[in-house]
């Protein structure tokens, strides 16, 4: 029998990685050596992207229900009187045309809460002590709460236990980067007043940046750049004091009180290289931070455990072979390296204080949120419909290629046609786990016995999203592979065929 993945670390990557790899049937222990979850807000905002990925497992809907849908942003200046740009998010590229507001500490719960559905509980107050690699599996020491130790043996180890990693220490791994030459302030309070609920709202100053998060009917998030404090430790500033930055840089008129976190932080912006040694996994923040501008940071780290569970899935079964892994790190660390950089340059520009940069910055600013192309690419990127996977290993260009969704792009849901009563949607077919391989208005596939186990053939009309005459194979987290035409699908079968044989 072959022996479970350990999840090193419970927080929002290490559950989403457990929930998808148990779903897929996979032996699973994840161990956090914390005593509970965490009961704090911190990551607010899940975006379209990650709902949709959640869809594929089956649960976006508990997660909509218990969030609140932002519907847009707005950047203001000159004390919020000036409106430089608004963005709608219901232009999104998506079935889900919003941003769910809701607090990093309900996003652990909900998905605990699936987890223990399939039957897993986390094992808390148990930590990974070290870990040796054998050649068919790990070797890991886990200290439980009472002090005994425990020797494990992992057939693979997603290590998913936060930005001080044990795993990446272990490793020896660099963490390259810097940590941007400011300090932040951060409050989750009741704000009366004039301020959108169901929006984001940012406020540039000549003295820095002012963000406000709504969080439920009554809650929101403000947070604000405050220069170096003097001590690496500054005490968390108090209410008066967040009541005296909103007044300097806010909308007038609002009136802040009964907050109920308010922190001090600093925005470090590190990744590792790879993600992958040899049986070992960095995902989520182990293996990147970020900037919080743009909200991307958890919505990363979810995606990779996305993107690993299915692939490793495949191959604990023994329907994939083991080079499928080998496409992890390339693809991952490309979109690490995409959101580091796009955060990084979000935070550069807010933080601007050259008066003659700024008025240049509000310019342009003004200038591109009246040009709908490029909205529309600014709310494409912040919902992550935009991502891709264009110079992955897994990703093919055969002649004949559908133009879009082209190879390593987004594969967005549909009805299929004729409906399977069982799997009426794309995202239906992907959540057994297996390639779809999706004829558009094109005769159905025969697909040869053996390669049943990992792909289902699917049939659906020419739309708008996909281009009719062709066949899709899609993976089974959303993205398209390849595509041919219907009348030379052999590159999908041989594709299907190296994966299966590895
Ligand atoms: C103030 C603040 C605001 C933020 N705002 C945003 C935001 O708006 N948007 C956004 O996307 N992100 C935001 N983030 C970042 C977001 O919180 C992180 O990206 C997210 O928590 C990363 O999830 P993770 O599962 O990778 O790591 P973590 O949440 O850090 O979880 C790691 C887990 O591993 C456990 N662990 C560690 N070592 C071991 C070990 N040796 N053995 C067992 N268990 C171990 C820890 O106890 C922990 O539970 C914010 C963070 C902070 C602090």
């Amino acid at each position: 029998m072959t022996s479970p993945v350990l999840v090193a670390g419970a927080g929002p990557v290490g559950l989403t990685m457990a929930m998808a790899l148990k779903r897929r049937g996979v032996d699973v222990r994840v161990v956090d050596r914390a005593a509970a979850r965490t009961d704090k807000s911190k990551a607010l905002v899940i975006w379209p992207r990650t709902l949709e990925l959640l869809d594929i497992q089956g649960c976006s809907r508990p997660f909509i229900d218990a969030g609140l849908q932002a519907h847009g942003a707005r950047i203001l200046a000159d004390d919020g009187t000036d409106l430089l740009m608004h963005v709608r998010f219901d232009t999104a590229r998506s079935q889900y045309r919003f941003a769910l507001m809701i607090p990093q500490s309900e996003t652990e719960r909900l998905l605990e809460e699936q987890l223990a559905k399939l039957g897993v509980t986390v094992e808390r107050r148990v930590e990974l002590i070290s870990f040796t690699e054998e050649a068919d599996g790990v070797s890991a020491l886990l200290r439980h709460p009472d002090g005994r130790d425990e020797t494990l043996q992992a057939s693979w180890l997603a290590a998913c236990d936060g930005a001080h990693s044990t795993v990446r220490h272990a490793l020896a791994l660099p963490f390259t980067g810097d940590t941007m030459p400011s300090d932040w302030v951060l409050a989750d309070l009741q704000i009366d007043g004039e301020l959108p609920r169901d929006e984001i709202t940012i406020c540039w100053t000549p003295d820095g940046v002012m963000v406000f998060f709504p969080i439920d009917a009554t809650r929101l998030r403000v947070i604000a750049d405050v220069g170096l404090a003097a001590a690496d430790e500054a005490p968390a500033p108090t209410l008066r004091e967040i009541q005296a930055l909103i007044d300097h840089r806010g909308p007038k008129g609002l009136h802040a009180h009964d907050p109920f976190w308010i922190s001090r932080f600093r925005i470090n912006e590190r990744k590792v290289k790879d993600y992958r040694h040899g049986r070992v996994f960095l995902c989520g923040d182990a293996a990147h931070v970020h900037s919080p501008a743009g909200g991307q940071g958890m919505n990363t780290g979810m995606q990779d455990a996305f993107n690993l569970a299915w692939k490793l899935a495949m191959v604990w079964h023994g329907a994939a072979g083991e080079a499928l892994l080998e496409s992890y790190s390339p693809e991952r660390s490309a979109i690490g390296d995409q959101v580091l950089r796009a955060a990084g340059n979000m935070t550069k520009v807010a933080l601007m204080r050259n008066p003659v940069l700024t008025e240049l910055r509000s310019l342009a600013v003004g200038a591109l949120g009246h040009l709908p192309a490029l909205r529309q690419r600014f709310v494409d990127q912040l919902a992550e419909v935009d991502l891709h996977y264009h110079d992955s290993p897994l990703t093919e260009s055969p002649r004949g290629a559908a133009r879009h969704p082209a190879g390593g792009e987004r594969a967005p849901d549909l009805l299929l046609s004729p409906a399977p009563t069982e799997t009426p949607r794309l995202y239906d077919v992907l959540a057994t786990g297996r390639f779809a391989v999706l004829s558009v208005s094109a005769p159905l596939m025969d697909l040869p016995q053996a390669l049943r186990p990992i792909a289902a053939a699917v049939a659906t009309e020419a739309s708008a999203e996909y281009v009719g005459g062709h066949v899709y194979l899609v993976r089974p987290d959303g993205y398209v592979a390849l595509s041919t035409g219907a009348a030379d699908t052999g590159p999908i079968l041989a594709t299907l065929e190296r994966i299966a044989q590895g």
